[in-house]
């Protein structure tokens, strides 16, 4: 699945690509990949048709673009969804679902989905900060990258949670865009167990957490993202290779690059939390 960093070159494949150009024509070829259009695939076609794309923009793991009407369209990539710009001339490939063509011509932006758990909407915005986001987005927590991230409330909001660490990193309406696989590695990078309960964590301790989260996603921007999901290519059609250089992260009985000590995998949240057993002890009750 795409975690921020994916989601986020693809944002700025979006705004090279798309930003100032005018749709000319829209294509839905499975209506599964509209099914948050609730007048459905008519009503996406009619009211994306003619629109001039304002800006590329993300919330977590949503991207959007605000259009000249108001509107903006939503996209969600879910757990396969590609976005690619695509000469016109090109076949269609296998799970392509949606097609927007511009009035300037190439390339074409197309949505491809083997799964399907993504997809698209035309929504009405509010403004936030005085710019236009979709209103069911507007709740999510903006993400570490975001300028008006505010470290300080972030601290107090964690503090007052009373769960594990990882549960509350999680969690998309206290902080967004951090997955399975970079909670792993940001809570490695700051020696923290998933399960520490979040009230232990002193205000030291969480902005070394914070930065251990902007490091390991600043690093994931570079290299231009995982690709776990051998699904998941950027809008430029290339896969990402960060991956190689994950430390914990689906690496259950190799060492730690730290320490050496095996890498544990736990089940967690029907997923799985991999951690150092010596770098990162599991909490036990009045001893951090
Ligand atoms: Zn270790």
């Amino acid at each position: 699945m795409p975690e921020l960093p994916e989601v986020e070159v693809v944002r700025r494949g979006l705004e090279r690509f798309v930003v100032g150009r005018e749709v000319a024509a829209v294509a839905v070829l499975h209506p599964r990949a509209v099914r948050r259009q609730p007048a459905g695939a008519g009503d996406f076609i009619a009211r994306l048709t003619g629109g001039r794309i304002e800006a590329a923009r993300r919330r977590g793991k949503y991207l959007y673009l605000p259009l000249d009407s108001g509107e903006a369209v939503l996209a969600h990539l879910g757990m396969s969804g590609q976005l690619l710009m695509v000469p016109t001339e090109v076949d269609p490939q296998p799970h392509l679902r949606i097609r927007v063509g511009f009035a300037d011509g190439d390339p074409e932006l197309r949505f491809v989905d083997q799964r399907t758990f993504g997809g698209m909407a035309i929504e009405s915005t509010v403004l936030d900060a005085g710019e236009p986001i979709p209103v069911s987005i507007a709740h999510i927590a903006r993400d570490p990258f975001d300028p008006r991230f505010d470290d300080t409330e972030f601290a107090r909001r964690l503090r007052h949670r009373h769960t594990g660490v990882k549960r509350a990193l999680l969690d998309q309406s206290l902080i967004s865009g951090v997955g399975n696989i970079y909670a792993d590695e940001a809570l490695w990078r700051a020696r923290l167990h998933y399960a520490r309960p979040t009230e232990t964590l002193t205000r030291p301790v969480i902005g070394r957490l914070l930065a251990s989260v902007r490091e390991v996603m600043s690093a994931a921007l570079v290299d231009g993202g995982t690709s776990i999901d051998r699904l998941y290519v950027n809008v430029n059609g290339e896969s990402g290779y960060f991956d190689r250089a994950l430390a914990v992260y689906g690496r259950q009985d190799e060492p730690c690059p730290r320490c050496g000590a095996p890498v544990r995998r736990d089940a967690f949240m029907n997923r799985s939390s991999y951690t150092c057993p010596s770098c990162q002890p599991r909490p036990r009750r009045g001893r951090w």
